[in-house]
């Protein structure tokens, strides 16, 4: 008999199941619409869904080995997926993301108060200048009038 889930024959029947399935539905999993190719859609709880099979996990690329002995590679070759494209759990990867953000941003924040500072200051001298040079062609003006 085969696993009325995911089509694999069934060695040992976890409740008509499969043991991956029985684990799957067991852990509340649910089978979402297969996502179309080339994109990647993730679940209620940022988990990347199979475009193979429409399950959810944490780590798409562990699932598809084990289950559709595909590489990751060759699963986002086949769906025309990005080689770069995400599929790992959203929200672990966006925490992640975040992190490097927060800390990128608190640098960008310090060069950019520092950018600033020069260009005010720049902007400050250049007005200077502008005023001096001006003062200098009224000076030359009044010299060439006398
Ligand atoms: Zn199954
Ligand atoms: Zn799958």
């Amino acid at each position: 008999m085969n696993c009325p889930q995911c089509g694999k024959p069934i060695n040992r029947h976890y409740r008509g199941l499969c043991q991956s399935c029985y684990k799957y539905f067991k852990g509340g999993g649910k089978i979402h619409d297969i996502p179309a190719a080339g994109t990647i859609a993730y679940d209620d709880q940022g988990k990347v869904i199979c475009h193979i099979c429409g399950k959810s996990f944490v780590r798409l690329g562990s699932h598809v080995k084990e289950n559709h002995d595909l590489t990751i590679a060759e699963y986002k070759e086949k769906f025309g997926l990005c080689h770069s494209a995400r599929t790992t759990e959203k929200t672990y990867s966006e925490t992640m993301r975040q992190h490097a953000k927060n800390n990128g941003m608190n640098q960008q924040l310090l060069e950019s108060g520092k950018a600033t500072q020069i260009q005010k200051g720049e902007t400050d001298k250049r007005k200077g200048k502008k005023a001096r040079l001006q003062e200098l062609l009224d000076k030359r003006k009044r010299k060439f009038k006398k």
